[in-house]
């Protein structure tokens, strides 16, 4: 069993540069996933000099680690986008998902891309009784507007179904394999990308952005933050707006797949889809929660595989944790933040979809082209009071005081790991097989959260914002930008 996403592919079709001294461009975008590689596609054909960056490998970061599904049916998202906004605010969100999945779709067929794609119908349902109403809630709402569904009591397989929606219509593909596959269409299109160059900091002088790397400083006229979770605070808010949740997830060898995918409407959150590749897959993702709660990886784990065990019998080939960015408002946060500065984030697990709207609506921002759902996304709409008192919950209550209070001070939960201050500073040291000791400064440089060692995949983890660094302290993955390696 493998300790990673089954998207991971071992060859490349491309080859990207390596920076070595200032450049300049118009566009500089900041992240090579799908929102990242999707900004870059739309932007192919403008007359603009277009330069992508990526702290990893392109496709390394949540892109690598969703399930995949391309569908409009999120949940039971769209009666409660009605309530928090208004009918045409969540007519717009369905349409705009509509428009995506026909976006990647197109785009499959254009470049006859090979990534499994699969037509096949969704469902969102439920066990128990008394959420019933709600999905009754969302049927008024596609009644409203004549979506076709379907209402169901049992699921194609096995899982505890009480009542359901199904849809048609809907799509799963392989993430990667279509990430590549643009990414190899936008070099063909002289846009230059540069992998393994962080972006450090970022500064505004003569109405140009200065963005700063270990290899160089890239002059640019526009920027796009298509970092999955933005590594500045200001502007955007995005801490107060939005908290992060986790998910495990596994796939399976199967005989046959089966033309659905499906989703539980609330916790236990059950995720399942088929794909199909060389072999048969099933891949099944659940115990989710915040960021910031049940720490212990090694738990969850278990908990996921004996849920899939509880079920299904077939043996398991990866096993894999990511996370998303939940806004607290349930839109997407997509566009221009101030003057030529562009982000998009806040995908609420389904960046699929909005990662590849995210990329049409910035191209054409940055184009002056029309498009319909600028104001949807708006990232600087209103911030209430509700989100600022959820941020302080969220993000330092349950994080630090969790982590000083239980997990620090119960030893046993890590093993050959030691919290120790040293030279005044709060250190985090593995002991490896070797009993070589690794030292790391406890302390994430993004917000100032403490750290958490995840033993499955030997990184130090941030409960907070969800940076993570290697055993000696050098980042894997952002917000934040800075290693965390520890120097007597
Ligand atoms: C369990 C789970 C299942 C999901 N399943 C689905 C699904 O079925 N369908 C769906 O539509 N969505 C799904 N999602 C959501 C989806 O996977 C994400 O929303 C989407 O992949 C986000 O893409 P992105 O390009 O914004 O971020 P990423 O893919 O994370 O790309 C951001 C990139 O930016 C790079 N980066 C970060 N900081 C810097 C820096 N400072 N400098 C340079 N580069 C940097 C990172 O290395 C990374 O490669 C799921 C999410 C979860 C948690």
């Amino acid at each position: 069993m493998k300790n990673e996403s089954i998207w991971k592919l071992e060859n490349r079709p491309f080859q990207t540069k390596i920076l070595n001294n200032d450049i300049t461009t118009d566009v500089l975008i900041i992240g090579g996933g799908i929102t990242g590689i999707s900004s870059a596609f739309y932007l192919k054909d403008s007359n603009l000099k277009i330069t992508l960056i990526e702290a990893n490998t392109i496709g390394s970061g949540a892109t690598l680690n969703t399930t995949g599904k391309m569908t409009f049916l999120q949940g039971l998202i769209y009666h409660k986008l009605e309530n928090i906004f208004d009918f045409n605010t969540s007519l717009k969100y369905l349409q705009s998902q509509l428009e995506a999945i026909n976006l990647i779709e197109q785009n499959i067929k254009t470049y006859n891309i090979d990534c499994n794609y699969l037509k096949n119908s969704s469902y969102v349902y439920t066990n128990n009784e008394k959420e019933i109403k709600e999905f009754i809630k969302e049927q008024n709402f596609f009644d409203k507007i004549n979506l076709k569904y379907k209402i169901i009591d049992k699921l194609p397989i096995d899982l505890d179904c009480k009542y359901g929606i199904k849809v048609e219509n809907t799509a799963v593909f392989h993430p990667i394999k279509y990430l590549y596959r643009l990414t190899e269409e936008i070099l063909k299109n002289n846009i230059d990308i540069y992998e393994h160059t962080t972006a450090l900091k970022i500064e505004e002088s003569d109405q140009k952005y200065r963005v700063y790397t270990k290899d160089g400083i890239i002059t640019a006229n526009k920027i796009v933050v298509a970092t999955h979770y933005p590594f500045f605070i200001v502007p955007a808010l995005i801490p107060f707006k939005t908290h992060l949740e986790k998910e495990y997830v596994l796939a399976s060898k199967i005989d046959k797949i089966k033309e659905f995918n499906a989703i539980t409407n609330k916790n236990p959150i059950v995720s399942t889809r088929y794909h199909q590749d060389k072999n048969n897959y099933i891949i099944f993702a659940s115990i989710e929660s915040k960021l910031a709660k049940n720490l212990n990886n090694e738990a969850n784990f278990s908990r996921l595989i004996k849920k899939f065990e509880h079920q299904f019998e077939n043996k398991i080939t990866n096993l894999w944790f990511t996370y998303d960015l939940i806004t607290n408002d349930k839109l997407p946060i997509i566009g221009e933040v101030k003057r030529n500065f562009y982000i998009a984030t806040g995908f609420n697990k389904w960046g699929m979809t909005n990662g590849t709207i995210a990329g049409k609506i910035l191209s054409d921002l940055m184009t002056n082209q029309p498009n319909q759902y600028i104001e949807l996304f708006e990232p600087n709409r209103e911030i209430t009071m509700e989100q600022i008192k959820n941020f302080f919950i969220d993000g330092f209550t349950s994080a630090s005081s969790f982590i000083d209070s239980k997990i620090n001070k119960n030893k046993e939960f890590y093993e050959n790991v030691e919290f120790r201050t040293i030279d005044n500073i709060s250190c985090g040291i593995y002991t490896d097989e070797n009993k070589k000791q690794h030292i790391v400064k406890n302390k994430c440089p993004h917000m100032g959260c403490s750290l958490i060692f995840n033993n499955e995949e030997k990184t130090w983890d941030c409960p907070c914002h969800g940076s993570r660094y290697d055993l000696d302290g050098n980042v894997i993955k952002g917000p934040s930008n800075q290693n965390i390696r520890f120097k007597h």
